[in-house]
């Protein structure tokens, strides 16, 4: 019998670090294959106590934010000078990001002149929100959310069905409840104590995250992108309250399985 898919966390804290913690970071792993949700600070040694990071075949940004790309900077240090990679065919995972994200990279980069470090040691692609994508078993599929820049949901399904959603950094979303509809496990921000007093939505409370889990109906919900300031303990019970069931608060290394 084959093993599951499985999903761990590298980093939940929202856009600074917990302590010892890192930012948004999820590994999902099936048959060999791994792919690497987002990549904020932190996560790259968080990744490496879990896998090589040679072997990790794809990366998928959610959003162009800080705290969901910044460490492809040591990630991609790595891949280019460490010694391992300095042999004919060195790792060069693919990269998917959303549209701009070559200039974008090229500007934080080349802020100290190595404008093409992340393209030359991944293979990147700007991935458009309505294609899907493949790595090994694992299809990939994406859903424009509100938030503060262009951000996506992504939807990892095995081919043996297992479905996980990602709800990236999202405002309340009634096309994410569409998009989570039946999922395995929804894996959504509650990064607010209470609702943005004005302006525009980018995030969502942990009561709002509980209710978008009920609306979708999914069978299992974990609250991520909180910080550690915050207490876990009330996040989890207004979670609860609004989703009507048991819901979990993502603690680094915590591994589900689909
Ligand atoms: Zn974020
Ligand atoms: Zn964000």
């Amino acid at each position: 019998m084959p093993d599951a898919v499985r999903v761990t966390v590298l980093g939940k804290s929202p856009s600074w670090q917990d302590a010892g913690g890192a930012c948004s970071g999820y590994l999902v792993e099936e048959d060999g294959v791994r792919v690497l949700l987002d990549c904020g600070n932190g996560v790259f040694a968080k990744l490496r106590r879990h896998v090589a990071y040679a072997d990790v075949d794809a990366v998928v940004l959610s959003h162009l934010h800080a705290d969901h790309f910044l460490d492809l900077v040591p990630f991609a240090y790595a891949l280019r000078y460490a010694p391992s990679q300095q042999v004919p065919e060195p790792a060069r995972p693919a990269l998917h990001a959303p549209p701009g994200a070559r200039d974008t990279f090229r500007r934080v980069v080349g802020a100290w002149g190595s404008e093409d470090l992340i393209e030359g040691a991944f293979d990147l692609r700007e991935y458009e929100p309505a294609e899907v994508l493949h790595a090994g078993p694992l299809t990939l599929r994406f859903q424009p959310v509100p938030h503060f820049v262009p951000a996506n949901a992504i939807e990892v399904t095995s081919a043996r069905g297992g479905r996980l959603t990602f709800g990236a950094d999202s405002g309340p979303s009634d096309e994410l409840c569409a998009f989570a509809r039946d999922t395995d496990l929804l894996l959504i921000e509650a990064t607010l104590p209470e609702p943005e007093a004005g302006g525009p939505r980018g995030h969502l409370t942990p009561a709002e995250a509980g209710e978008h889990g009920r609306r979708a109906g999914a069978r299992r919900l974990v609250i991520t992108h909180l910080t550690d300031e915050l207490d876990a303990a009330w996040a989890e019970g207004e979670a609860e309250r609004a989703f009507g069931g048991p819901v979990e608060v993502a603690r680094e290394g915590a591994v589900y399985e689909l």
